[in-house]
Order: C-alpha cells, then structure tokens, then sequence
C-alpha cells in the first residue's frame, strides 16, 4: 500500500503564481510587478508598523495568546458580535482548512463556485469530500437554477465567496438570499468576504453579516487583515460564527497558537486605522475603474470587478500571455480551468505599475491575435 493517502496524491498542487526572484532572473528586469496574488500595493499603515515593532521588541520568547483575546474583542466590539462568536486564522485560508477538518466525513457533498478560489476546493478534498462546482452564468452573473440544483443534492458545507475570486462579481442581496433559502437543512454557509471591504464601496453589497443575522441555520463570515489591510504576510484572518459552539468545534482542530503575538498586535492596530483602510479602498477602487476603461478601450473582455483584481480574456493562452508578461518582469496568474483557458487574473498595483502592465499586455495580446 502506498505512504500517502489517496485523497492527498490525487490532490492539485495550490498554485502561488511564479517566484519573483526568477522573473526577476528571466526578464533581467530589477523591479518585478507582482500582480499575482491580490496584495496590497499601498502596504500597511504606519500605526500597524509600530506595533509590529513594539510587539517584536517586547521579546517573541513566549507563547502568543493561545485565543486572541484581545484581537477577538476588539473584532466582536467593532461589528456589535460577542467574542465567543468570533474565531482568528493564521491567514482566513487556514479557517477554511479548519472547519472541512470538523464539519466534513469522506463522501460528504460540498458546494462551491467555478472558477472559484481553489482552496474551497483542495481543503474538502483533503477529507475525502466530493466537490460540486456551481458555474456562472455566460455574463459571469449568478446562476440561480444552476444554484437550486447543486443545493438541492444535499451539501454539509457550502463555500460561498462575495465578491468572488477569480472574477470579482459581487452577489446582490437578493441572489444571497437565493443561495440561503436554498441550504439543506444542516449545511453550514461559509461566507468569504476576503475582498468585502472593497465591495462595501458598493451601497448594493449585502454586509454578510447583516444578511445572515437572522438565518436559523449554522453559518460563518470569514474575512481577512491581508487585502484591503495589507497585512498578507503577516497571516491573520477571522471568523464571525452563528454560535459560540461552532467556534468551538473549530477551537478543538486548530492548533494552540495559530495565530503569532506580532500578527494579532498587528492585526488590532490595523482595526483602529480607518482612515489607511479608507484611502486603501478609494485609490483601489479608483485604479479598478480607470484599467478596466483602458483595457476595455484596447478591445479585451474584462469583468467588473468589486475587487482589487480584474479578471481578464486575453483572447490568447493564457499560459503564453503569462510567459510573455513574466518576460517584461510582470507577475499574473494564467487560468487553466476548462473554458478559461484564455483568461489571466490580474491585482492592481500603483498607477505608475498598473501603466506598465495595460501597456505589456496590449501589445502581448495584439501581437498574440
Ligand atoms: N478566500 C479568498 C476568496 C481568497 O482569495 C483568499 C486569498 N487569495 C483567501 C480566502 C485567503 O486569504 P488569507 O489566508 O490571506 O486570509
């Protein structure tokens, strides 16, 4: 018999996008435009870096907090939720990974969207899970029959991310609701607003946790300090649970201090700074509107987004587009999905870097046609 488990070897591999340091090497370019990963590009706040100074000052010999208190506090008081509802992650990625590890038995159904952010995918494969994926709709809109149907087969979990990656597409409240009148009686949603303080600049996006409140079914919003707060590499996400006992659950799977001292610092800190949050958000939002003008204007297919990334048709391989952008040191991330085979997703960057990426890509794709 072999080592490895089935579900393990059969698994796709996550992929993060190519290594700065060898486009750096192919392109011989010295500034790499990393557009890969849908970070930051205006960094963090100057209060959050004092406390990661101070917090690492103070000495790392101890133990973090294993619970977060504080962070956990300061997250319920900031959204009116007790603490004991709120759960932190080392990243939102690893909340993701925890709750298939208490909710999923091999041969559970989970539900999902396509394309969609693999790892709703990978985590429930892990555990054995089958994975339905819920396409969209040819405009990238929400499928609503599409929807019932998958619904209707029973899932345990359901991954729900709004706005979604990769496309960006915000859900209105009414398909929300559409995808919550739906559940199976004991499916858990899980809500990934991983880009949602982006999308509130939209007075249509439904606040998850508003739109759940009264639902009579478990549930979870998850959201992260790594896009909007530009904290990625500082690895704190949370969750904001329908009950205190399904953090719980969660609190038996993770490990004991999965969240390190200097992130959680980090992390409240960055809660107190509305106005950095603030600036982030316009000038993100600013940037999504004036790219996605000039790529539309040199006659590619892009898809609004309520994001900090554009999803894009090359009209070309995507594959050959990515090598060529790696080529001028741009960094984005090919899709190879079914069907998208022709699509990039792209984050924004400065204005300055953002120019140098409309200006590569166009004369990639013109010269590709
Ligand atoms: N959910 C979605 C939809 C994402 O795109 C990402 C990051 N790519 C995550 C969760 C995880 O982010 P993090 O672990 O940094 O919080």
């Amino acid at each position: 018999a072999s080592l490895i488990r089935g579900e393990v070897a059969n698994l796709p591999l996550y992929d993060p996008g190519a290594d700065p340091a060898e486009v750096a090497a192919l392109s011989g370019s010295r500034r790499v435009i990393k557009l890969s990963n849908n970070e930051n590009p205006y960094g963090l706040s100057p209060a959050v870096a004092e406390a990661i100074r101070l917090s690492v000052a103070g000495g790392v010999s101890r133990y973090p907090d294993p619970t977060g208190k504080r962070l956990a506090e300061a997250i319920g008081q900031s959204l009116d939720v007790p603490a004991e509802r709120v759960v932190l992650g080392n990243g939102s990625e690893n909340l993701l990974e925890l709750l298939c590890q208490a909710v999923l038995d091999p041969g559970d159904l989970v539900v999902t969207q396509a394309p969609g952010f693999s790892l709703h995918e990978i985590f429930p494969r892990v555990m054995g899970a089958r994975v339905v994926k819920v396409p969209v709709t040819a405009a990238f809109g929400f499928d609503a029959a599409a929807w019932r149907d998958a619904l209707a087969a029973g899932p345990k979990l359901v991954f729900l991310a709004n706005p979604c990656n990769p496309t960006g597409v915000m859900l209105s409240a009414d398909e929300l609701e559409q995808v919550v009148a739906g559940l199976p009686e004991s499916a858990l949603l899980v809500l990934d607003e991983a880009y949602g303080e982006f999308a509130r600049a939209n007075p249509e996006y439904p606040d998850g946790l508003a739109a759940l409140r009264a639902l009579d079914r478990p549930w979870i919003v998850l959201r992260t300090f790594s896009k909007a707060y530009g904290l990625a590499g500082v690895r704190v996400g949370y969750g904001i649970a329908s009950d205190a006992a399904l953090i719980q659950a969660l609190d038996r799977v993770r490990t004991p201090y999965n969240v390190n001292q200097p992130a959680q610092d980090a992390a409240i800190a960055a809660l107190g700074d509305h106005e950095h949050l603030a600036n982030t958000v316009r000038r993100t939002g600013l940037e999504i509107a004036r790219v996605t003008d000039r790529l539309r204007g040199a006659g590619l297919c892009v898809v609004p987004s309520w994001t900090n990334f554009l999803f894009i048709d090359t009209g070309c391989r995507s594959d050959w587009v990515a090598q060529e952008l790696h080529r001028a040191g741009i960094i984005v991330k090919a899709w190879r999905e079914p069907g998208y085979e022709n699509f990039i997703r792209a984050s924004l960057s400065t204005p300055e870097e953002n120019d140098v990426f409309v200006r590569c890509l166009t004369e990639i794709c013109a010269k590709g046609q």
